[in-house]
């Protein structure tokens, strides 16, 4: 019998064109493969053709050559950005999905949608004060030191500029798309109101960040988080067992098809790293800080290491809600196992 932890997911022969090319990934569905400015290289965005206009998911940074990968992209299609965009979906609030709408908007003057929840906390994040202070004070919280943290708060401060105005979607809502029509599923952890589209007649999942394959999508404790992402995350990996897909088209990395088999693959990694996180504050109490120096060793950029603190941050948190862990200091925070 085939392991799938052990054989891994395979990709699919879908979407194999190059970073800023489109391909037909399914019926009147176009994988168009943005540049981005980080190290993920790109960012999948779909076009989906239907009588009622073009639907766009996902959009970019708002950078040169975004913009240029979605001119020439549309242009291949015969899709003309000024004219024949129908709607424009944003899956959560990160930049390399969201960047690009105010522009995209601005270009084909349709309406731009994410979950009603997440537009309040994408206006909270990118159009609070532009203070960095509380960001820096919560990695020095947890154990990173000063000058790196200020340094790193202000890396991770981007001057984003929103649509004029997003509308909400609901969970679970049944959406046109298309010729189909799809479900909004609520898809938290990642962020903490992203959603995934769902073609239950066609099996097609559009799934955002929450299932990726060859990386695992970063599950991480921010400061404006709702508490226990990770809880959240594996409960919501868990209860998609069964659901009725045959193509998954994620965000960054490959097109795949095995679901099922990539749920399996991501609790088993989650599991394997509680057990590492266990094993680091086990010796001795350690920060958060230590821990993910410990567990993420390559050599990380400054923004690299916030993301691998929030993970850290995150498993940690559910190691003390299974009662594996307590903090046993606040300031800086420090565990050890229970
Ligand atoms: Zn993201």
């Amino acid at each position: 019998m085939r392991n799938p932890v052990v054989d891994g997911v395979q990709p699919s022969t879908f979407g194999t064109q190059p970073v800023g090319d489109v391909a037909e990934v399914a019926e009147g569905v176009y994988q168009l493969k943005v540049p981005v400015p980080i190290p993920l290289v790109f960012v999948s965005a779909y076009l989906i053709e239907g009588p009622d206009g073009w639907t766009l998911l996902d959009t970019g940074f708002d950078y040169p050559d975004g913009r240029a990968a979605w001119e020439a992209g549309a242009a291949s299609l015969g899709l003309d950005l000024r004219s024949d965009v129908g709607r424009i979906l944003v899956s959560h609030f990160h930049p390399d999905h969201l960047g690009a709408a105010r522009w995209l908007q601005g270009l084909s003057g349709a309406p731009v949608y994410m979950l009603g929840e997440e537009i309040e906390h994408s206006r909270l994040v990118w159009e609070g004060d532009g203070s960095v202070a509380p960001f820096a004070e919560n990695l020095i919280r947890n154990g990173m030191p000063r000058d790196l943290a200020e340094e790193a708060a202000s890396a991770m401060r981007s001057d984003l500029r929103l649509p004029g105005k997003i509308l909400p979607l609901r969970a679970d809502e049944q959406i046109l798309l298309g010729e189909s029509s799809a479900r909004i599923v609520h898809a938290p952890g990642h962020a903490d109101y992203q959603y995934m589209l769902h073609d239950e007649s066609r099996g097609i999942l559009f799934a955002a960040d929450h299932v990726l394959l060859r990386i695992t999508p970063n599950i991480g404790l921010w400061p404006e988080s709702q508490p226990h992402p990770l809880a959240r995350y594996l409960k919501s990996l868990s209860g998609m067992r069964g659901m009725d897909v045959n193509l998954v088209l994620p965000g960054h990395g490959p097109i795949f098809h095995d679901l099922e088999g990539r749920i399996e693959e991501l609790l088993h990694h989650h599991e394997q790293r509680l057990e590492v996180m266990h094993g680091e504050i086990e010796e001795r109490p350690r920060t958060p800080f230590e821990v993910s120096g410990a567990v993420f060793r390559e050599t990380l950029t400054l923004y690299e290491r916030c993301f691998a603190l929030a993970e850290t941050l995150a498993h940690l948190d559910l190691l003390v809600l299974q009662g594996r862990a307590q903090r046993v200091e606040d300031y800086p925070a420090v565990f050890r196992a229970a």
